[in-house]
C-alpha cells in the first residue's frame, strides 16, 4: 500500500481488496453505515475513533494537517475521484455550498428516488448529501439514471 498525501487529504491506496476491507471496513461501516460491495473508503478525521489503528497512525507519523482520509484500490480511478468528492466536501466549504444547494434543488420526486436508493445501498442518513454529490459528479449519466433514476431538477 502506499500512502499519498494532497494537500490536507491522505490518500491510501491498496493494491488487493481483502487488506483494504480488513483495515477500513470497521472505520466506514460506523461513519457511513455497512455497505455493500465497497470500493472507497473515505472518513475525515474528526470522525475516527480513537483506539484505532488509523487515528494511532496519523498521530505516530506526524500527519498533523491531515483533515480527511480516503482509501482505494490503486488501479480505481472511478473510485479515487469518488472519494475525493468527499474530501472536497468537507474541505471545501464554497463546494459544500454548491452541492447542497444542488441537491435541495432536485424535484421532491428525485429527492425521494435519491434519498430511497442510498438508504437501500446502506448509507447512514447523515451522508445522503455527501453521498449524492459524490455519485453525481464522478458517475456517467447512464449510471447515475440506473442509481436514482432519472432527476430532474426545480428552477
Ligand atoms: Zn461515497
Amino acid at each position: 500500500m502506499i500512502y499519498i498525501t494532497e494537500g490536507h487529504i491522505l490518500i491510501i491506496l491498496y493494491d488487493d481488496i481483502v487488506t483494504m476491507s480488513a483495515q477500513f471496513d470497521a472505520i466506514s461501516n460506523a461513519y457511513e453505515g455497512v455497505i455493500y460491495k465497497r470500493v472507497g473508503h473515505n472518513i475525515p478525521r474528526n470522525k475516527l475513533e480513537p483506539n484505532n489503528w488509523l487515528y494511532d497512525m496519523l498521530t505516530l507519523r506526524k500527519y498533523n494537517n491531515i483533515t480527511y482520509i480516503i482509501a482505494t484500490l490503486s488501479h480505481d480511478t472511478q473510485a479515487l475521484a469518488h472519494e475525493k468528492c468527499h474530501a472536497r466536501y468537507h474541505n471545501d466549504k464554497q463546494y459544500r455550498q454548491q452541492c447542497n444547494k444542488l441537491y435541495d434543488s432536485l424535484s421532491p420526486n428525485s429527492m425521494k428516488r435519491v434519498h430511497a436508493s442510498l438508504k437501500h445501498m446502506g448509507y447512514n442518513e447523515t451522508v445522503h448529501i455527501d453521498e449524492f454529490q459524490a455519485y453525481y459528479y464522478t458517475e456517467s449519466p447512464r449510471s447515475l439514471a440506473l442509481l436514482f433514476g432519472k432527476l430532474q431538477f426545480i428552477n
